[in-house]
């Protein structure tokens, strides 16, 4: 069997349909590949809270991008402004300055303007009052350089990206597994699929992969992020095995980036394997910075304040992962209960709570009683009570003279009922991939574009090292996926 189209785009997440809807632009004619069923279709990007982190100076900017903005949200809402140098900033900051500065500075500067891109083809954005803005003296304030949301999560974004692609006549095929390109000395000429069981050869002008990072594949993560990680949950998708590296690898695509590193959170203790769609993102646990959390001694491992969520929590996973047992217990009392996401509220949670302290620490499974004890007496002698509190800000309230400090949000433990949340560690995506270049085309390990192939979204490598900025993912799969598609759509053209 034989098929034939100007453009193939290996994927069905954001940054494939992003690809498609810029390929279509040009007149030709493009295939979606999905290995996934049809319910189970968008990735990663269907199983996000549609966070978008995007560069903006001010509320006008956001206006254009959301419409529906109303002027009471403009009266009681501090949306500041997140320019250009402060995304760019944040990006070098918690990537220890190793993201490729081209890369970055394409991502970050083209964030904006993708996003109207996207506004244009039909999807529609919300401003993230539930997660990212708290209520201090009646005026709502946003933190942490995320402000915008797909709307309806990334459930409605990934409707509305195949509305979008229905309408513009971009053919999807699903159950259909790319498993190799084909290729010759003048470059990409096609893929090979697997087709409901069966060995279909679709020939193509350009061939954007899409495909995910390598993050439910449990033999790929030992090899590459080491072992240990074979025992990590997956957060998402189950269909984002690296098959889009392996086949680029394997014409003579560089490998590129961070290969051992991931973006991997705390995720509920009991969670499946793989992320169930029904829950979505609800395994996370992201409220640490207003609590403490301690390990299997009873032990706390790292500053749960040290930044705005959004820059820790990407790589406090691995911290999970490296204790005994590879869990660990998030502790709050009453004071911060108001203060926790809603994920804290879904029916599958791991949770237990207490009337005092030692019942809780009963309570804590696989813990140690009197070591958790000691650590939270310890803690709460070192909060600098005399600092206000404020999660708005950063607000310096900290601990002093403990191993590990706490640098904000450092309230005592003190006032029941006291709660403990169980988590493990649970992978996102990979950091490792493919080196593309200024048009998304996959260069070589001679430094050279392979001609009629182009690569977007995570299995981009370069631009996240350690850690990453809440929100950044589906940008980069939107900005890399409409500049690849353009290109490739040109090339077809030309
Ligand atoms: C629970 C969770 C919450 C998240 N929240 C956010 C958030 O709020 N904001 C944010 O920016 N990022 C978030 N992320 C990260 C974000 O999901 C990813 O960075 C982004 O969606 C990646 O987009 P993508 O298109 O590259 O990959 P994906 O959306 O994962 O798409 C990859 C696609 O490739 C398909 N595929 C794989 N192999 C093949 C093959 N061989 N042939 C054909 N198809 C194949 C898969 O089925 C899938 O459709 C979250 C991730 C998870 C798991």
């Amino acid at each position: 069997m034989s098929s034939a189209y100007d453009v193939v785009v290996i994927g069905g997440g954001n940054a494939a349909f992003c690809a498609a809807l810029a390929a279509r632009e040009s007149g030709v004619s493009v295939l979606v590949l999905e290995c996934a069923p049809i319910d189970e279709r968008g990735g990663n990007s269907r199983f996000t809270a549609g966070a978008m982190r995007v560069a903006y100076n001010g509320v006008d900017d956001l206006a254009r991008l959301m419409p529906d903005l109303t002027n009471e949200d403009k009266a009681n809402t501090d949306f500041s402004a997140y320019p250009i140098e402060q995304f760019y900033d944040d990006l070098c900051r918690v990537t220890q300055y190793r993201t490729d500065p081209h890369l970055a500075e394409t991502l970050v500067g083209r964030s904006f303007e993708t996003m109207l891109w996207m506004r244009g083809k039909g999807i529609r954005f919300a401003p993230i009052y539930g997660r990212q803005a708290f209520k201090v003296d009646g005026r709502f304030k946003f933190w942490g350089g995320l402000t915008v949301e797909a709307w309806g999560g990334g459930p409605g974004l990934i409707d509305a990206l195949y509305n979008s692609a229905q309408r513009d006549g971009i053919e999807v095929w699903y159950e259909s597994r790319a498993i190799k390109l084909i290729h010759d000395d003048d470059g990409v000429h096609g893929v090979v699929v697997r087709k409901n069981g069966r060995t279909v050869n679709v020939a193509a002008r350009s061939v954007v992969i899409a495909s995910g990072g390598f993050e439910a594949n449990a033999e790929w993560r030992t090899r590459y992020l080491g072992p240990g990680w074979d025992l990590a949950k997956v957060r998402g998708t189950r269909f984002n095995t690296g098959d889009g590296i392996r086949m680029a690898l394997e014409i003579g695509a560089m490998p590129y980036g961070n290969w051992s590193g991931c973006h991997a959170v705390g995720w509920d203790r009991n969670a499946p394997e793989f992320g169930d769609l029904s829950v979505g993102d609800g395994f996370q646990k992201h409220s640490y910075p207003f609590g403490i959390i301690v390990n299997g001694r009873g032990r706390r491992f790292v500053d749960e304040g040290a930044d705005f969520r959004n820059y820790t929590y990407a790589k406090y996973g691995r911290a999970v992962l490296e204790q005994p047992g590879q869990f660990a217990w998030q502790i709050f009392d009453r004071k911060v209960a108001h203060l926790l996401r809603d994920e804290y509220r879904i029916k599958r949670v791991s949770k237990v709570s207490a009337a005092t302290l030692e019942e809780l620490a009963g309570k804590l499974e696989d813990v140690d009683a009197s070591g958790f004890l000691e650590e939270v007496r310890a803690y709460n002698a070192a909060v600098r009570t005399e600092v206000p509190f404020n999660p708005n800000v950063k607000d310096g309230r900290s601990t002093h003279g403990l191993a590990i400090n706490k640098s904000n949000w450092a309230n005592t433990i003190d006032t029941p009922p006291f709660e403990g949340y169980a988590i493990t560690c649970g992978i996102t995506f990979t950091f490792g991939g493919l080196h593309i270049d200024s048009n998304g085309a996959v260069i070589n390990t001679d430094g050279a574009p392979i001609r009629g192939l182009y690569a977007a979204g995570e299995l981009v490598g370069g631009l996240f090292y350690f850690n990453y900025p809440g929100g950044t993912g589906l940008m980069s799969g939107s900005v890399f996926g409409r500049m690849a598609g353009s290109a490739a759509g040109r090339a077809v053209r030309s």
